[in-house]
């Protein structure tokens, strides 16, 4: 299984993180015994319908329209990735057993539910972590009208303040990242949920996603290409290649294959095999023939992240 990855986003929290599971270790044995097992990739007798991102051309943002979301304010009801957790997990029950036109029987107990598992692809806490709902792999289902052209995200924040920079970023990154998945999304087609309705008649009249986002919609907020969105801050050498800095000259050969690095230590930066083999690294050089230093996987990405082409080296 590999790891859901979104690049520019620093946490990414799947569904099976959250979604209720019945396990009593989740969310608590009353919890697990009244709301039972509602995940949407294994609990029902059919999953929701699959997005096909070549049909995908907008991004709905949508609000939560709640006065009191675990977005950092003291005294909060619920708090924290695990108040986000269990907002999210309630929201799923209600979507399931309160709305309609769904449709989904659970295997474990046969017991029908009308409605529908939680319809955002993404909601985005106040701090930009990404939780994972549809994610990209089911249809769009809170933006009615629209769902098989529409990606979704829910700003979790409460209903009269502006969303913060980093879950701007992190819908800029959705955007992009959707795209790379083939959508076809541009900067002027991030809508609010109710700009779909009064641009083109169709759709939901709603006061969703509220004038304070709609406003920094106006201004730009989500538009990734006027944003660049500098890529993370450079990580920090790892420390098996720390040890060798003010050393001097050094080189290593890295584990498993012919990769070789040569490194003058005093400057802490990686030299050309040409310079190398030249002056006072020739004696690393010879040194490393006969007892080469092996290095590890984190080193090498630091070195991947400093442009140095392994394959090449
Ligand atoms: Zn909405």
């Amino acid at each position: 299984m590999t790891t859901l990855q979104i690049p520019g986003v620093e946490t990414v929290h799947p569904r099976a993180t959250w979604e209720p599971n019945g396990d009593p270790a989740q969310y608590g044995a009353w919890y697990a015994n009244k709301v039972g097992d509602l995940r949407r990739d294994s609990a029902f007798h059919r999953r929701p319908p699959a997005i096909d991102m070549s049909r995908v051309e907008y991004l709905a943002v949508h609000w939560t329209s709640a006065i009191n979301l675990p977005d950092g304010d003291p005294e909060e009801i619920l708090a924290g990735d695990d108040g986000i957790r269990q907002l999210l997990a309630r929201s799923t029950t209600d979507y399931l057993t309160n709305r309609t036109s769904g449709g989904y029987t659970r295997l474990a107990d046969g017991k029908v539910f009308p409605g529908y598992p939680l319809g955002y692809n993404w909601p985005i806490d106040y701090l930009g972590a990404a939780w994972e709902s549809g994610g990209f792999d089911y249809r769009d289902g809170a933006t009615a009208g629209w769902n098989a052209s529409v990606l979704s995200v829910l700003l979790l924040i409460d209903r009269a303040d502006a969303a913060t920079d980093e879950q701007w970023r992190t819908v800029r990154e959705i955007a992009r990242e959707a795209n790379r998945r083939g959508a076809r999304i541009t900067p002027d087609r991030i809508w609010s949920h109710g700009w779909f309705r009064e641009r083109t008649g169709i759709g939901t009249s709603t006061q969703c996603c509220g004038d304070v986002i709609e406003a920094q919609l106006l201004a730009g907020a989500a538009d990734f290409i006027a944003h660049p969105d500098t890529p993370p801050d450079p990580i920090e050498p790892p420390e098996e290649l720390m040890k060798h800095v003010k050393a001097g000259p050094f080189v290593m050969r890295m584990q498993g294959c012919n990769a070789v690095v040569y490194f003058d230590g005093a400057a802490a930066r990686p030299v050309t095999p040409a310079e190398a083999k030249t002056s006072e690294m020739r004696p690393a050089v010879d040194h490393v023939i006969a007892h080469p230093m092996p290095f590890h996987a984190e080193t090498a990405s630091w070195l991947e992240a400093q442009g140095i082409d392994l394959a090449r080296t």
